[in-house]
């Protein structure tokens, strides 16, 4: 199977005679075993077999193979959300004492992760420019450095990644780069191509669809070598006692990362997926295809519609050739980016939060990215917990307001726009 379309609709659960066409919902806590050592092969990982839904389930298993093959990876898991799956890629190889480095434009939820929680841990993060050259960003790495993080769009600000940049830096430093793919997925970038090692995603998004369930999904490129930097990175390279001495990097080679996530990790921390809503999610990968086309080229019309209003000040859209990360965005997802952009009423904070409230059936919620045109102000909502300082670190202008443009009639959606538009009375 080549094509992102197939791949949707076939990978993961492929039923044998008799069996169901569609992915069965294994609601089922544990798994039944006829004999005792057949049970204790298991919990050694010496034989493949489900005995806990807390560390692995058959829906969860099918839907993560699929989006494994979407990315074109070796191993992939389930999380409950976008959150676990961020905390777990970076946790999975950071202990207390060390350090990482990551974008100062990502998504507020996962800045303050890095930030603040996983700074309690022990774990310190840097936030850079991700705009900065990489004379500049080299600067940052530490002898204590595990890691490099970037999203491929960035949430709210929606600027385009530079892969290719951050690799290089990453790979020189012997260190992987892990990259959250959730608002362009697998079906517009990929980023195992262009050197990302690990990929993230906030399943709640796109890959869902429709607003139904929160999860989150980590995959593996299987291309950073662990024991090649043996010493950086002794969970993987050294013997963990509490799973009966297993090395995972020596035991499970390329499978290394996801095992050791899922064993130790999923054991510990517990953020599991449920099957009922990794169920939800296979039907929304169905139509990821589909859907994504449609999500851009309705974002690309909206964008061309706000640029051209008197009381617009400013757009982002990486979609627009005006747009700064229009090149980078041709280079790295040629056929479209995501529905989301980002804009400015003239007049400030003010004016954007008195046009929100002018529209009909774009509606204002936290989410984002899913069939149904929705908006927020990151300002004042998902962003709130920033300081000013913060905000602007992160390139969250007062005014901004985040629209993820849904799949409804394109031309129904501008004329809600411009309804909001025509009420707001800008004073300059
Ligand atoms: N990553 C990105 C890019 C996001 O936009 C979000 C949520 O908005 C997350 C991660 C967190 O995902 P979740 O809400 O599923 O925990």
């Amino acid at each position: 199977m080549t094509g992102i379309e197939t791949k949707c609709i076939h990978e993961g659960w492929k039923p044998k005679q008799g069996e169901a066409r569609q992915l069965p919902i294994y609601q089922s806590t544990t798994f039944k075993y006829d004999s005792s050592d057949a049970m204790g092969k298991l919990f050694d990982l010496e034989a493949d077999g489900y005995f806990y839904t807390r560390l692995q389930n058959p829906t969860n298993d099918a839907v993560a193979a699929k989006i494994c093959a979407m990315e074109g990876g070796v191993a992939a898991m389930l999380t409950s959300s976008g959150q676990a799956a961020n905390f777990y890629a970076v946790f999975n190889i950071c202990e207390a004492g060390d350090h990482f480095i990551a974008s100062s434009s990502i998504y507020g939820g996962t800045y303050n992760l890095f930030g603040v929680t996983m700074k309690k841990m022990g774990i310190e993060c840097t936030f850079v420019d991700q705009e900065l050259p990489e004379e500049e960003l080299e600067k940052y790495f530490r002898p204590n450095t595990k890691a490099v993080f970037g999203e491929t769009i960035t949430n709210p600000t929606v600027s385009v990644f530079d892969f290719e940049k951050f690799a290089r830096l990453a790979h020189s430093h012997g260190v992987p780069l892990i990259v959250d793919n959730t608002f362009a997925t697998p079906v517009n970038c990929r980023p195992f191509e262009w050197g990302a090692d690990i990929v993230t995603h906030s399943t709640t998004k796109y890959m869902d669809g429709h607003a139904v369930g929160v999860g989150g999904c980590i995959v593996d490129s299987g291309n950073f070598d662990w024991m090649k930097y043996a010493e950086k990175y002794p969970g993987l390279t050294t013997p963990d006692e509490s799973y009966h001495g297993i090395t995972y990097a020596e035991r499970f080679g390329k499978g290394a990362y996801i095992t050791k996530a899922t064993a130790q990790l999923m054991r510990d921390l517990g953020s599991v997926q449920s099957p009922q809503n990794a169920f939800y999610l296979n039907l929304g990968l169905e139509s990821l295809p589909l859907r994504m086309e449609r999500h851009c080229q309705n974002a690309l019309a909206v964008a061309k519609f706000l640029q051209a209003q008197e009381k617009v000040a400013w757009v982002h859209y990486a979609g627009l050739e005006s747009d700064p990360y229009y090149a980078l965005a041709q280079k790295y997802m040629p056929k479209g980016t995501c529905g989301v952009l980002s804009f400015g009423i003239k007049g400030g904070r003010e004016a954007s939060i008195r046009f929100m409230d002018q529209l009909k059936f774009a509606s204002i919620v936290t989410h984002v990215a899913d069939a149904k045109t929705c908006l927020l102000h990151p300002a004042s909502h998902t962003h709130r917990q920033m300081t000013d300082e913060q905000l602007a670190e992160a390139g969250v202008a007062p005014d901004l307001i985040r629209l993820s443009v849904g799949i409804e009639n394109v031309d129904d959606l501008i004329a809600d726009l411009k309804q909001a538009l025509d009420k707001v009375t800008v004073v300059e």
